[in-house]
């Protein structure tokens, strides 16, 4: 069943301010265009960041390469989640893990975006760990530890990328919605781009 236009209104409109703003910033893909004058009237009634209404329209948008390398550029200065050094280019990388315990094999897969050096430690503990505990499970364990080993090495080739990895690039095009709202707000952006565990 379609919902009108006027019960999506009144759904808007009984939103919690923090609600819509969630909404507005991260999960506005695929909303119908009318929705997006809904939004922008909510947004004005209640006094929230204009901004908001971009960023729920940058989630509908294509994006070349340059654009979102142009966007990534907001996360790519900042300090470094993890050791907080600053100055040093941010990138991305997944850590894969998979550990086994007889016939358990729970795999993990995490992306992280942080320096050069500490994205290359993510993927050596990942290593280390499948390394050591992949192995031990039938059949899954022994079958897919090579290939848990092998993703790793492969995404520590893409860490001292002088230009943003693919992982970065994709973790922008997810977040695109709060970098285009909050692109300027360095606070913001330092908790978008922290471990979410
Ligand atoms: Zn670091």
């Amino acid at each position: 069943m379609e919902l009108d236009i006027d019960n999506i209104a009144e759904y808007y409109k009984r939103m919690s301010n923090q609600e819509l703003i969630r909404v507005s910033t991260q999960d506005a893909r695929g909303l119908r265009p009318e929705v997006f004058e809904i939004i922008e009237k909510e947004i004005k009634k209640r006094n929230l960041n204009p901004d908001l209404l971009k960023g729920a329209l940058a989630q509908n948008k294509e994006y070349s390469i340059e654009e979102l390398e142009k966007y990534s550029s907001k996360l790519r200065d900042l300090a470094c989640p993890i050791c907080g050094q600053i100055g040093q280019q941010l990138n991305g990388t997944v850590a894969h893990s998979i550990r086994s315990f007889l016939i358990v094999t729970t795999v993990r897969t995490e992306p992280f975006i942080a320096c050069p050096q500490c994205l290359d430690k993510k993927n050596n503990i990942a290593l280390i760990t499948s390394a050591l505990l992949g192995w031990w499970g039938i059949p899954w364990g022994i079958l897919r530890t090579p290939t848990y080993l092998y993703r790793n090495i492969k995404a520590k080739s893409h860490n001292h990328m002088d230009s943003p990895n693919e992982t970065l690039l994709s973790f922008t095009l997810s977040n695109i919605g709060e970098i285009e709202t909050y692109g300027d707000d360095k606070s913001k952006m330092n908790k978008l781009i922290q471990l979410k565990d």
